[in-house]
């Protein structure tokens, strides 16, 4: 049998963290054997500590752990991080300083210049910068790589393979965002219930900077931004889970409908255990991406893509949704890990 990488999760009691209890429960290469979470949980078990918002029970091989505070040592391999921002920049270097390979949903370190910005699909070749950063942070083993912001991932996957066939130019895009992305409790009922509200703090300026990082070519000195401009409105929407993203684009090069369509369908997946089958799945279904029926395609790991036309005002447009919590967060940064592991890096 092969070896089983022993995982800690730092922020294991948020709604990430449950996600990563969820997703690592039977997976054939990752065992959690530690939990960290805030002072607030620090000592309680696992079950004790978390208010558990999954369907279904918290997961047998994880309830009797005993929650961590967020500091290293943690009897592990690697970490997944899912704590907040605030929290993540100092507590995820100790980590990586300590020597942990740390697979890190928070924003803090995305845009950072010898930071890899990974969707495995898309820039996987993005991982040479470790090296890099570990000579330049005096990190010995240990380093950080980062998923990208969860709009950003229903956006990039389709831009993906525009850009490399036709080259992108322009972007517009509104993002429709359900409200497990704040976290837990996340927005209060009272403000979110029969309305929309306009406005995510901090999340127009990600979905308008990560994508062009990861689209960006790797060279000799780092990153070679992607240079197309991308204007973002970023609305918080009555759902559970699932971010739509509405996006007009721009090309270099002339495409057809079929061309456009056949480029999406086209993109190959990976294999590795939590790859879906289809990365991005483009249906011809008027009504289609919903929210609810289109979230879990692909156990939550597919991109759905619908509603491709020409565009008055652009060359395109269509929809994009993905699971902000799967392909947003956990099941990306999983893997993250499962590609790592495949390329000798973990
Ligand atoms: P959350 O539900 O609020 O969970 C936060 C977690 O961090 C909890 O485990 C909490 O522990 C812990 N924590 C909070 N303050 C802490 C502190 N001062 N010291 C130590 N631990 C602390 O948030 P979330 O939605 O899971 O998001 C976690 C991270 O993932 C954020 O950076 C977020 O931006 C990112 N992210 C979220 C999504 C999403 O869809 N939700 C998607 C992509 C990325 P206690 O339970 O003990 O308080």
């Amino acid at each position: 049998m092969s070896k089983k990488y022993r995982v800690g999760i730092l922020g294991a009691t948020g709604t990430v963290g449950q996600r990563f209890a969820q997703l690592l429960d039977g997976h054939p290469q990752f065992e959690i054997t530690a939990m960290a979470a805030s002072d607030r949980s620090a000592g309680k078990t696992y079950g004790e500590a978390c208010a558990w918002k999954l369907p279904g029970t918290i997961p047998e091989n994880v309830r009797d752990i005993v929650v961590q505070p967020i500091e290293p040592p943690l009897d592990c391999d690697f970490v997944f991080s899912s704590l907040p921002s605030n929290v993540a920049r100092e507590t995820e270097e100790a980590f990586a300083r300590a020597g942990y390979p740390v697979i890190s949903n928070s924003s803090s370190y995305r845009m950072d210049e010898d930071v890899p910005l990974l969707i495995p699909e898309i820039n996987g070749d993005h991982t040479n910068l470790i090296q890099r950063q570990q000579e330049n942070r005096g990190f010995s083993k240990g380093f950080i790589v980062t998923n990208p912001n969860c709009a950003v991932i229903s956006l990039v996957p389709p831009l993906a393979a525009l850009h490399r066939k036709f080259g992108v130019t322009e972007v517009v895009v509104t993002t429709l965002q359900s409200i497990s992305g704040a976290g837990y409790p996340g927005v209060a009922s009272m403000d979110i219930l029969d309305n929309v509200v306009p406005y995510i703090a901090g999340e127009e300026p990600k979905v308008e900077t990560e994508p062009q990082k990861i689209l960006g070519i790797l060279t000799e000195v780092g990153i070679e931004k992607a240079d197309f401009p991308v204007s973002a409105q970023c609305m918080r929407v009555s759902v559970v889970d699932g971010h739509m993203v509405s996006v007009r684009v721009n090309l270099r090069e002339k495409a057809t409908l079929e061309d456009v369509v056949d480029a999406m369908r086209s993109f190959p997946s990976l294999d590795l255990h939590s790859a879906p089958k289809v990365f991005i799945d483009v249906t011809d279904e008027p009504s289609r991406p919903q929210t609810r029926l289109d979230r879990d395609n692909g156990n939550g790991m597919t991109i759905t893509v619908g509603r491709v036309f020409p565009d008055n005002v652009f060359d395109y447009r269509f929809v994009a949704l993905s699971h902000n919590t799967v392909r947003g967060a956990a099941g990306c940064a999983v893997l993250n890990a499962e590609l790592l592991i495949s390329k000798g890096i973990i």
